[in-house]
């Protein structure tokens, strides 16, 4: 949307820009030169003159030999006078008029550019925070968007996989269904409980369900929408927010983002937005304190960034209930991609099984948009139904991103990514405790030229040291094939070696995996959730990044070891794939036992 208006002011500023040009341009084609009026009534008595053009109070003349010339008079009549005098013919005409949808554009261009811009700034305040789903309403001076319970169609059994958020929130449907048997009973019912988990984990969604089962009102808004550019809006706004939840009791209000508001107070970015912040956070203290249990609204909150929350938000009578929406596990995966396909036509060869396990670490947003992918594949393909085959290719485009088969490649540039992807390729393959390739790819996707894609054999919750060395070697198998082939550096292996350092320094500083600083952690200072570093001495730091580039060397001289060892296959699996593009894992073993033949 944002996009749309982004462009649509471009057209705006070029419009304006070619109609004063076309303006411009008429009014420019002037051959006459300016003659004073002094030296033009010269000419005027000496009786060379025997007619003239007079425009307002501009006099154009032509002298015999066909000259033009032009002359402003004052403005008095004199001049006029003067010229009868002396018989010179005098023949007035109109001003030139600007044509007539130009001069109303001109009038009303400010007009037309102050609502636009009031429309986009609307669009953009209004815009923002709603995930989706359902027909939503804006709501009151809050900017909150109110689902009523006749909409809102998403229940409990929409949202799978996270069982134990499920039943922890369970309680605060019995609640808002039947609020006066709580209170009777004397039972305390939390009125802030905050969702924390990833991205895409559904606490969005969860919310809008356990209002959807209770049959209450849904108000929703982003954090960030409190946060604007004026100072006292974000505190007004909460203030509205909550009268309009009491009216609507019981009800839910959703704050998604809520970081965005609660972050903790003296940390941030510095300058600017801070105070508006702050007061809006009070005001937000202020409405939760305010909470009567009879009030019976409860407001949950979600964010994936609960480590810089303020402590204040978190205290008893706030948001006193914590619940963690954990990214799925194989199962929950599974089940999750079952309640996405229920509208499919899914084939007989569809094993979700086999799925879910090959999709370790997806959210729950990316099993909806893999299942999503698949059908619009099915639709396109003319196929019946969703086949194995087309959720394998769903996968891969929810993980690397759309192919951009448009951009344009030279021929080089593609040797060079088919070598680098070879070798990231190859050194996983050789080395023992990798997880296994996947596919290798040089249909550049997203930003990025190629790509190698392991996947684990199984669900991975830790990582041992000999698996994060692996990781270093892959990753840095690239840029050493170019070495090696080319004899080059590109900066294609640009996020490669981001990754490496970012490894390394956690093995180092966190994981305590090198033995020369033993298991020690030293934090790095955190501007965000303004923890402070810890105090580490020169001599530390030194032998910490001294530790950080043995570490790295090695897996580089490992990793170099093995591709120059194994030429031959890195050659063969390049031209491979500069030929058909993308390898999968049987692809590979086939080029290896056919190179191994040999
Ligand atoms: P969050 O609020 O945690 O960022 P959302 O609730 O907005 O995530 O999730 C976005 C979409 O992803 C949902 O609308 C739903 O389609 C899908 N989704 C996420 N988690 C689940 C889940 N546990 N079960 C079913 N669908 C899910
Ligand atoms: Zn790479």
């Amino acid at each position: 949307m944002q996009k749309f208006y982004k462009n649509l002011s471009i057209w705006l500023i070029i419009a304006l820009a070619s109609l004063l040009l076309f303006n411009y341009c008429q009014k420019s084609p002037d051959r006459h030169h300016a003659v004073p009026y002094t030296e033009f009534l010269k000419k005027v008595d000496s009786g060379h003159l025997s007619k003239v053009t007079m425009i307002n109070n501009t006099v154009l003349w032509e002298t015999s030999d066909g000259s033009l010339f032009k002359t402003v008079v004052p403005q008095t009549n004199d001049a006029l006078e003067h010229l009868l005098l002396k018989n010179v013919a005098v023949r007035a005409e109109e001003p030139p008029q600007t044509p007539w949808f130009l001069q109303t554009l001109l009038s009303w261009l400010p007009i037309f550019l102050l609502a636009f811009l009031w429309f986009f700034y609307f669009q953009k305040g209004s815009g923002q925070g709603n995930g989706g789903g359902g027909r939503a309403m804006a709501f009151g001076k809050s900017r909150a968007r109110l689902i009523n319970p006749e909409e809102s169609k998403i229940k409990l059994n929409d949202v799978a996989g996270i069982d134990e958020a499920k039943e922890e929130v369970a309680e605060l449907i019995d609640f808002l269904k039947k609020p006066e048997r709580f209170v009777e009973a004397g039972a305390r019912i939390p009125t802030g409980v905050l969702l924390y988990g990833e991205p895409g984990t559904g606490k969005t969604l969860l919310a809008k369900a356990i209002a959807g089962e209770a049959g209450v009102p849904f108000f929703s808004i982003s954090g960030s929408n409190f946060v604007e550019m004026y100072v006292g809006i974000g505190a007004s706004r909460v203030r509205d927010l909550f009268k309009e939840g009491k009216k609507k009791a019981p009800c839910i209000i959703f704050i998604d983002e809520i970081d965005a508001v609660g972050r903790h107070r003296s940390s941030g970015s510095g300058s600017g937005g801070n105070d508006e912040r702050e007061q809006t956070l009070n005001q937000l203290l202020v409405e939760m304190d305010g909470f009567e249990a009879n009030d019976h609204v409860i407001v949950i909150a979600a964010t994936n960034r609960q480590d810089i929350l303020d402590p204040a938000l978190l205290r008893p009578g706030r948001f006193d209930r914590q619940v963690m929406v954990p990214l799925p596990d194989v199962g929950g995966r599974e089940k999750i991609l079952k309640v996405h396909a229920r509208n499919t036509k899914v084939g007989p060869d569809v094993n979700w099984q086999v799925i879910a396990k090959g999709t370790p670490g997806f959210s729950g947003a990316q099993l909806a948009s893999l299942v999503n992918e698949a059908a619009l594949l099915t639709t396109r393909k003319n196929s019946p139904t969703i086949s194995m085959e087309i959720l394998e290719a769903a996968k891969d485009k929810v993980l690397m991103g759309a192919e951009r088969r448009s951009l344009i490649i030279t021929d080089r540039e593609k040797r060079i990514t088919a070598c680098h992807e070879a070798g990231h390729a190859l050194v996983a393959w050789m080395l023992p405790g990798a997880d296994p390739v996947h596919k290798v790819t040089i249909i550049p996707r997203g930003r990025a030229l190629g790509l190698t894609m392991q996947l684990p054999e199984e669900e991975r919750n830790s990582h041992d040291r000999t698996f994060l060395f692996n990781n270093l070697s892959t990753l840095l198998g690239g840029r050493i094939a170019e070495e090696i082939v080319f004899n080059q550096m590109t900066t294609g292996a640009g996020n490669d070696i981001e990754r490496v350092s970012d490894i390394a320094r956690h093995m180092v500083c966190e994981w305590g995996m090198s033995e020369a600083i033993g298991p020690l952690t030293f934090r790095a200072s955190n501007p965000l959730s303004n923890q402070p570093g810890q105090i580490i001495s020169e001599q530390t730091a030194v032998l910490i990044d001294v530790e950080v580039k043995k570490l790295v060397q090695s897996a580089y001289d490992r990793a170099r070891g093995l591709l120059e060892e194994h030429r031959t296959l890195l050659d063969a699996i390049t031209d491979a794939l500069i030929e058909r593009e993308t390898l999968s894992r049987a692809d590979i073993q086939g080029i290896i036992e056919i190179t191994e033949r040999k």
